[in-house]
């Protein structure tokens, strides 16, 4: 079928179910691994409604080298790797560094070592704007110096660049696109998929939609004195559809050899910087349901504001976020109503 098997590490996760879907749309065979491990098998369910087939699906855990290595055994022709099976939330990482250190760097070596294995090239990486640290000049450029990270899972983002850097440094053969998201929120326009927070959610989007749900009492306002014009802290919140479809055209860059060097940085962000209280307003508007919230100290390490130059990746990659923020909202919304009628909600 069409252009080729993309083997989606993380495929049921929330950023993973949504490539998976443009990747179907853009005449790839997406076959995804996932260990569940902060995923729900019945997201296959939604992509196949969506999509309106099944994808093929192996229980693997990316730790796991010898199943990893008899799983590409059995699939060959595979043109592209998009790993984004990882751990993501940084209060965990603080409490549990080596689990951070162990799921996140231990499966991107055994990714590139069955790479070269199996002659594999291409790779597109999910990176983070937090890699950046709190920057001195906004918006951040992809040339904007690398701070310290503030968190254990911060710095497995960054030892994960690096050792990408290092691969493809030794081995010409290998092309890696590394894709630094800004805030990904709200889901796919039918609402067959979207975030699946387990227990208590640690990001501001599933926990206002859960909030406005009824199901959490009220949204805690994360620190209302910053040095931002409402005083609350601000981030690049980018539609996960829209960066979706940046992974298609970075895979696209890598597979039709349009690359210009063998690695490759990109940000995937807007260029807005939003407040938390204006998220909180525009999310009242675009759904007519209010939000009740309070303002609560800081969190511990929340850097203050963050948003993103995204020139780069709009004149190279041709890619830009074209969904309005209300809309994005909006379907977050739909997403959390649907969950309610699938009964997943938390
Ligand atoms: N935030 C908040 N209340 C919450 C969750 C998050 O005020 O319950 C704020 C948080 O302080 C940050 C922004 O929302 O300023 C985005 O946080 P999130 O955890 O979604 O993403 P992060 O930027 O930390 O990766």
């Amino acid at each position: 079928m069409g252009k080729g098997k993309i083997l989606v590490t993380g495929g049921t996760g929330y950023i993973g179910s949504h490539t998976v879907v443009e990747l179907c749309n853009a005449g790839y065979e997406p076959i995804i691994i996932d260990n569940l491990s902060n995923s729900n098998i019945n997201v296959l369910e939604g992509i196949k409604t969506i999509t309106g087939h099944p994808v093929t699906y192996e229980n693997i855990d990316c730790k796991d080298y010898n199943s990893l290595e008899r799983f590409l055994e059995k699939h060959s022709e595979i043109v592209a790797i998009a790993h984004f099976a990882a751990s993501k939330s940084v209060g965990e990482s603080v409490n549990n560094p080596l689990l951070y250190y162990r799921n996140n760097i231990l499966s991107l070596i055994n990714l590139l070592q069955l790479m070269a294995k199996f002659n594999i090239k291409n790779i597109v990486f999910s990176s983070s704007c937090t890699v950046y640290g709190q920057a001195d000049v906004l918006p951040v450029t992809e040339q904007t110096p690398i701070k310290p990270a503030s968190s254990p899972y911060g710095s497995t983002k960054q030892m994960c660049e690096t050792i990408l850097q290092d691969a493809a440094f030794a081995n010409k053969d290998l092309n890696a696109i590394l894709l630094r998201y800004f805030n990904p929120i709200g889901a796919h326009p039918s609402a067959e998929i979207g975030e699946l927070p387990n227990g208590i959610p640690n990001n501001l989007l599933p926990y206002i939609t859960q909030t406005a749900a009824g199901i959490r009492k009220e949204l805690s306002v994360f620190g209302d004195d910053y040095n931002t014009p409402d005083g609350s802290c601000i981030r690049d919140y980018i539609n996960v559809v829209d960066l979706a479809k940046a992974h298609v055209v970075a895979l696209n860059r890598m597979v039709e050899g349009q690359n210009k060097k063998n690695i490759e940085i990109f940000n995937l962000g807007t260029g807005e910087g939003v407040s938390v209280l204006e998220i909180i307003r525009t999310f009242e508007k675009a759904t007519g349901v209010k939000v009740p919230y309070k303002i609560a100290p800081r969190r511990a390490g929340d850097i203050e504001k963050v948003w993103a130059d995204t020139s780069y990746a709009n004149k190279e990659l041709g890619w830009k976020a074209e969904t309005s923020l209300e809309d994005t909202l909006l379907s977050a919304w739909n997403w959390q109503k649907k969950l309610a009628e699938k009964n997943l909600g938390n």
